[in-house]
């Protein structure tokens, strides 16, 4: 008997082209400023004529257009290069997060045509935000002049683990109440469209590589996510394809331990590398350093988002005799002579080295080349963890010697897990390999 798991599943996404067709739209999308026919057909090892139907069928569906006409140096004909057709599909993207609801409408590019926020799903039953969700997707569409035919299908990204098989969200922390909830099914439900589903680190991950910069040294076609949310996950690319695993929930190195004196984290061990720089942690270390004022209720997810923006604005405005100080010791041991600005940034420099710690193991691990930084929480702490973490990255990864290791912030803002959950539904649609990604309604 063979392995269930080697055979390619099959999905109810809607597939917009044959083997043939994918690998083209895959090489065009992959371009920089598209190509011409001659150079898909060297590309891809077509012949001229497959190249020429294909190109003719994917025009007629608006898939691709031309653009710019490059006239011969020589003999020969002028070459038409080739583009994604931006508009001809889109797809929609939500983010499911304790503080805050996202949705967006993006085009084939990977780009935001429009947005809006819902409930936040720490203060809603599952039933009113699919509702809520419902409502927003079909406002964005309508608002937009897109036809429904359009449309290509709804991507959710969700707290993990999820399973994806199901379509579910399993119990997702600071959200009561939501216990196995199928999701991809009570959204199409409502909506009457294909919907994906899966993990907001892997679809922050997929975002980067369907939106980031292209040709870099090849950085991107080897990296690992770092989403840093309420919680704290990966999201693994090897050889620019998404690594799943057998559940689709590989990724989750919240409790990798990077500091045996750091702080106890919900596993009932020390020094967890998600414990070590999640908001919810910092904020009541920094309370109990009367830092910030404590929580009055510390299962508040959107309380603790605005005293953990509340620290990061303290450590902010720190001068320069902070100057990591306290990168590699206890939270304990913070000098007390020096400013409440100055221990705020102390405080986030030794969280930034613990995470440090994690994502040089993760990126020994993988042998990527880049750990890219992103999610709902970076931005406000970028601007601390960054030098720290590539410092770390670049003198203590073993591979260094052969290839840096280099630590990024994500190209796309804090939106980046509705974008990366509109690309979830890019990729089925249009990756050679949809079987990493799988699953749409169960229609
Ligand atoms: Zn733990």
């Amino acid at each position: 008997m063979p392995k269930e798991t080697a055979a390619r599943r099959g999905t109810n996404l809607p597939r917009i082209a044959d083997f043939n067709q994918a690998v083209i739209l895959d090489a065009i999308r992959h371009s920089v400023d598209g190509l011409s026919r001659v150079e898909l057909a060297r590309l891809t090892g077509l012949s001229a004529q497959s190249i020429s139907n294909i190109t003719r069928r994917l025009l007629g569906r608006e898939l691709i257009s031309e653009g710019q006409r490059l006239e011969p140096s020589g003999r020969g004909k002028p070459r038409t290069l080739l583009q994604l057709h931006p508009t001809g599909h889109f797809a929609i993207g939500v983010h499911i997060d304790p503080t805050i609801t996202t949705v967006v409408l993006l085009d084939l590019l990977g780009d935001v045509v429009a947005s809006a926020e819902s409930l936040p799903a720490s203060t809603t039953s599952p039933e009113n935000l699919v509702d809520a969700i419902a409502s927003q997707v079909n406002e964005l569409v309508t608002s937009q002049g897109v036809t429904a035919s359009r449309v290509l299908g709804i991507g959710i990204a969700a707290p993990g683990p999820v399973d994806t098989k199901a379509g579910a969200v399993l119990h997702p922390p600071l959200l009561p109440g939501w216990e196995r909830v199928e999701l991809r099914r009570l959204l199409h439900e409502a909506t009457g469209l294909p919907v994906v589903l899966h993990k907001d680190a892997a679809a922050s991950a997929l975002a980067e590589l369907w939106r980031g910069p292209r040709g870099s040294a090849g950085v991107h076609e080897d990296f690992v996510f770092f989403y840093l949310g309420t919680g704290l996950g990966a999201g693994l690319v090897i050889n620019g394809e998404l690594l799943g695993g057998s559940s689709d929930n590989a990724g989750e190195i919240g409790h990798l331990m990077v500091d045996a004196d750091g702080p106890v984290c919900s596993c009932g061990m020390r020094g967890c590398v998600g414990a070590a720089c999640m908001p919810r942690t910092l904020v009541d270390e920094a309370a109990s350093a009367g830092l910030i004022t404590a929580p009055r209720n510390d299962n508040d997810p959107r309380e603790i988002d605005e005293l953990f923006t509340q620290l990061c604005d303290l450590a902010s405005r720190a001068g320069p005799e902070s100057a990591r100080t306290a990168a590699h010791t206890s939270v304990r041991n913070l000098d007390p002579a020096v400013s409440r600005e100055a221990r705020a940034r102390q405080m986030l420099e030794l969280s930034a080295a613990r995470l440090a710690r994690g994502a040089a193991t993760v990126a020994n691990l993988l042998d990527v080349r880049a750990v890219i930084f992103g999610g709902p929480a970076w931005s406000r702490i970028a601007n601390v963890f960054l030098p720290i973490l590539q410092d770390t990255l670049l003198t203590t990864t073993e591979a260094r010697q052969i290839h840096d290791v280099v630590a990024l912030g994500s190209s796309i803002d804090d939106g980046v897990g509705a974008i990366g959950a509109g690309c979830l539904v890019l990729e089925h649609a249009f990756s050679t390999r949809p079987s990493t990604l799988l699953l749409g309604a169960n229609s």
